[in-house]
């Protein structure tokens, strides 16, 4: 089961990907998260750094490379949620290419559809609990007292309006291309959690029991 979680920063991807993966019994792998894990560890390329910190793209090769990688775990073997990839056709055509010398094939590409008013507002109010990872949102979805919070460098409202650019810019070329291969399911995104978990549900085929 290869399922990819398309969706602007901001549309919720990450708490969907994480149900889905409850439901199928797959790992999500998020390339934002390996890169963020990787500057934690002081590991990642400092070139990197800097473009993560403005809200650029990292280099399809390099992404790639950490996907292969990825797929040489052990619990990749049923399958993966792929969440903020691809971004760009390099990066589908890369994942086709890698899939393919392993006889699998994308099954499904969940687009999740959000309102950029929306986005803006969701990610520029998006604070972090350092304590528990936990995502919390000021006006909607606001922290406990005792939180920690982070506001990430790259939810800043300039570098926002920059990432919103780059997905509609680059990504936008993503959905006909899974479109042509009969993949692509459109979800409404806004709403409440469960109900968008919902329409995901309904639009995957049933997991295997
Ligand atoms: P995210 O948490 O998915 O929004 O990713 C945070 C940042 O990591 C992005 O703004 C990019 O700089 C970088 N990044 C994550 N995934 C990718 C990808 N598939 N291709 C290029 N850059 C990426």
């Amino acid at each position: 089961m290869i399922v990819i979680l398309v969706g602007p920063p901001g549309s919720g991807k990450g708490t969907q990907a994480t149900n889905i993966c409850e439901t199928f019994g797959i790992p999500q792998v998020s390339t934002g998260d390996m890169l963020r894990a990787a500057k934690k560890a002081g590991t990642l390329d400092p070139k990197f750094l800097a473009i993560m910190d403005s809200g650029g793209l990292v280099p399809d090769e390099a992404i790639l490379g950490l996907i292969e990688r990825r797929f040489e775990d052990a619990d990749t073997k049923n399958g993966v949620l792929l969440d903020g990839f691809p971004r760009t056709v390099p990066q589908a055509e890369g994942l086709e290419a890698l899939l393919s010398k392993r006889n699998l094939k994308v099954d499904a590409v969940l687009q999740l559809d959000v309102p950029r008013d929306q986005l803006e507002e969701r990610l520029v109010l998006r604070r972090m609990d350092k304590r528990t990872g936990k995502i919390y949102h000021l006006s909607s979805y606001p922290p406990p007292p005792d939180a920690d919070l982070e506001h990430r460098a790259d939810d800043q409202p300039a570098t926002v309006k920059r990432r919103l650019d780059a997905y509609e810019a680059q990504t936008a070329a993503l959905l006909p291309y899974y479109e042509a291969r009969g993949v692509l399911k459109r979800v409404d995104g806004v709403g409440k959690p469960e109900e968008i978990t919902a329409r995901i549900a309904a639009a995957l085929p049933a997991p295997k029991q």
